[in-house]
């Protein structure tokens, strides 16, 4: 039996037989730890009927963990250097492919309607480049795609962020687009001793559950969006500041003040005080007045 690839010394043969050196622009760091790549899988509730998207196989330490308990996996890798290298790891898996692409520039519903016709379900699993964490969940979470939910290694500072409730300094627009699409939880923190090359952040693995419907209602999605960006422009100033600094045309204070006082928001709060749904009921407040 060979070993799993993500062993210390199984991980540095490989390296060593392609010559492989990281690019740190790629955000390159590779799994070694099968323990904390059993926790991710677990984390996910995959079964034998599960379609699974991954995003950068690297040399395919998680990729090989997700083959032996999915149905199928379909992996985007953007470094033409490891196509040979993952032909060579996944050979004893018939049911994992690979697509050379931009995760970021693909088009992953097509991927899904062609590949994933047979699954019961479909989760994305990945330890993520760090570098396009953000631009890739927002990616998979604006997509409106048929997914279960997203389990992720990722920078713990932005697991907090994505997890945090109102009131806390973590919670901001990142916050609420995730948690507008989905439930969000910690699952656990990773020391860096688990990667070659070890990152110089701590990491964290990350759940998101797909909500079947967004958590609160709004006229207008994209408004809903501006909205709570403009609140967060500048997090030491109130919400009425922010509004009619980021938000619209300034001679239109009076509009937002009124706005705020239908949405029953204190222009005086700051936007890390505000749930979800003072943010819907500020923006279809506004919107009325100002769109
Ligand atoms: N899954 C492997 C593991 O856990 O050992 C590697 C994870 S490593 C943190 C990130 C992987 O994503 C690398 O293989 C990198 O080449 C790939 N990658 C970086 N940017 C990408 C992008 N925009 N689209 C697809 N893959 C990308």
């Amino acid at each position: 039996m060979m070993k799993d690839i993500a062993t210390p010394q199984r991980t540095k043969e490989i390296l060593n037989k392609y010559g492989f050196s990281f690019k740190k622009s790629l955000g390159q760091n590779f799994l070694i730890d099968t323990n904390i790549l059993r926790n991710i899988v677990d984390a996910a509730n995959i079964t034998e009927r599960t379609g699974v998207i991954e995003v950068g196989p690297g040399i395919g330490a998680l990729t090989e963990q997700l083959a032996k308990r999915a149905k199928k996996v379909v992996s985007f890798e953007i470094d033409q250097r490891l196509l040979p290298v993952l032909k060579d790891t996944l050979s004893p898996y018939d049911n994992v492919s690979i697509i050379h692409s931009d995760v970021l520039k693909a088009n992953i519903q097509e991927v899904i309607d062609e590949q994933f016709k047979d699954v019961e379900d479909l989760m994305v699993v990945a330890n993520l480049p760090y570098y396009v964490t953000t631009p890739i969940l927002m990616k998979l979470l604006e997509g409106h795609l048929p997914i279960r939910g997203i389990v992720v290694m990722i920078q713990a500072e932005v697991a907090d962020r994505i997890a945090a409730k109102p009131g806390s300094k973590e919670y901001g627009a990142l916050s609420i687009a995730a948690q507008y699409y989905a439930t969000a939880e910690k699952v656990m923190t990773v020391p860096a001793t688990v990667f070659v090359p070890q990152p110089r952040v701590d990491s964290a693995v990350l759940r998101l559950n797909i909500r079947e419907e967004p958590a609160v209602n709004v006229e207008d999605e994209t408004y809903f969006f501006k909205v709570f960006h403009a609140c967060f422009a500048n997090r030491r100033k109130t919400i009425l500041n922010n509004l009619v600094h980021n938000l619209g045309p300034k001679e239109k204070k009076q509009e937002i003040e009124a706005a705020l006082q239908e949405a029953d928001v204190d222009p005086k709060r700051r936007g890390e005080t505000l749930s979800l749904e003072e943010f819907a009921k500020l923006s279809d407040a506004l919107l009325k007045r100002l769109a």
